[in-house]
């Protein structure tokens, strides 16, 4: 037996998650599949828990809306980062508690912000449009809801462009040079009471300099924002480390991440006689490496390239095609067999980016044979669709080697969920 990626093993050929055979998860639960490691899930919050012990955790929702996953993350004692009604809704329902709640998003609706006053959550204001309608539905209930501004900060990390939310040119938060102005704004409502502030610089970052680049930025202006006589009770520093996909890749720990901002933010804190609660917001971070995607081998073909079509595309895991992603994988069934050949794995959608892995060494693969795509827990089953007519594969989790159906595969009625004939139709 060995390890590969500090949870998965492999045993007689056969890849294990969470002590689990997954040629027999395969066999009971069909294929495609996403298979989630529990405990990983927790070793991994515990980690990051753990690298800043005196830091509250919001975990992203995005990444993984699992309601299983998040009943985990509540049970663990995490806090939630949520964009959206849908996202609060199933955070406080699966037990996340709502002083541990921000509540974010750039182009929220009426309805969310009166959601969001009723339920008393922190809410991460995006825009002066946005304080005024929030100050009025404030004011209609008798509440005072208690805000941070999202401060586009302007740093740049190396990242996909479409996962960089903190260039001045993105559409998330407030300019810098706007935001101490918002602030005064905040201060005069009476509903409204700031309390803290936040960024998020983006996602996927594999340095640590663009985080001590941006907790700089912020503590400058939690000085200038402190001259207004606004004491913070928080600096959300949002999120975005990233984790290694390609498995020869370094990527920062959370402790390394600690390691470079906490002297900072520290230092300049104690400075100013100052000491707000650091919140911290991963997503990736906690689900991404915890679950595996399963899919089987539809047919192997000599075309341009070494061609293995499999039975999940773009449809269950879509960031090859909307990022360019890498994901690492391998054969469940031949997972210590030598590469010996150069194969691209292409889903089932009528696409040709419809492409998993790209020219990646290989056992000899065969029809019938299953293909795992590691690292799917984040931005995986939460990015998928029906798209081409394909109803959406299960989800299985492991604990303690038992394992159980936390959703169930769509069939194909679903794929007429919600829809009507018109009258003339029927
Ligand atoms: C997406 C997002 C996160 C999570 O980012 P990860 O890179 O998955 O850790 C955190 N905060 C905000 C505001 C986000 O939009």
């Amino acid at each position: 037996m060995f390890k590969i990626d500090g949870h998965l093993e492999v045993y007689n050929h056969h890849l294990f998650v969470g002590g689990v055979d997954s040629l027999e998860l395969i066999k009971e639960y069909g294929s495609p599949l996403f298979v989630i490691n529990e405990q990983r899930i927790r070793d991994n919050y515990r980690r990051y828990q753990g690298a800043f012990p005196d830091a509250d955790i919001y975990y992203a929702v995005k990444a993984n809306s699992n309601f299983s996953i998040l009943r985990i993350l509540a049970r663990e004692g995490a806090g939630a980062d949520v964009f959206s009604e849908g996202e609060l809704y199933l955070a406080l329902l699966a037990g996340i508690r709502k002083d541990k709640i921000l509540f974010n998003g750039n182009s929220k609706t009426d309805h969310e912000l009166k959601y969001a006053v009723e339920t008393g959550v922190k809410v991460s204001v995006d825009s002066v449009d946005e304080l005024k309608t929030l100050a009025a539905f404030a004011k209609e209930s008798g509440k005072t809801i208690p805000i941070a501004f999202r401060v586009n900060p302007d740093v740049s990390p190396k990242t996909h462009p479409k996962i960089a939310t903190g260039l001045a040119t993105s559409k998330f938060g407030i300019p810098l040079e706007k935001i101490i102005e918002a602030y005064d704004m905040a201060q005069k409502l009476d509903t409204i009471e700031p309390v803290g502030i936040h960024c998020h610089i983006g996602s996927q970052i594999l340095e640590t300099t663009p985080f001590v680049e941006m907790t700089n930025k912020m503590m400058d202006l939690v000085e200038q924002i402190d001259r207004l006589g606004i004491k913070f009770e928080f600096v959300d520093l949002g999120s975005g480390l990233g984790i290694p996909y390609k498995k020869d890749e370094p990527a920062p720990t959370p402790q390394d991440l600690a390691d470079a901002i906490l002297p900072v933010f520290n230092e300049r804190a104690n400075a100013m006689g100052l000491h707000p609660r650091i919140i911290l917001e991963p997503g990736r971070y906690i689900t991404a490496d915890a679950t595996v995607l399963l899919t089987t081998v539809n047919m192997v073909k000599e075309a341009h390239k070494n061609f293995v079509g499999v039975d999940a595309g773009f449809n269950l895991l879509v960031r090859p095609a909307m990022y360019d992603s890498y994901h690492h994988v391998l054969v469940a069934n031949k997972a210590d067999l030598n590469s010996e050949r150069l194969y691209t794995i292409a889903g089932p959608v009528c696409e040709s980016g419809d492409i998993l892995a790209s020219d990646r060494e290989l056992p000899v693969v065969e029809k019938g044979d299953v293909v795992a795509v590691l690292d799917t827990g984040a931005y995986g089953f939460s990015m998928s669709s029906q798209y081409n007519g394909r109803p959406r594969a299960p989800e299985v989790l492991i604990t303690q080697r038992k394992t159980c159906i936390v959703r169930e595969h769509e069939n194909i009625d679903d794929l007429l969920t919600k829809q009507r004939l018109p009258p003339h139709l029927l």
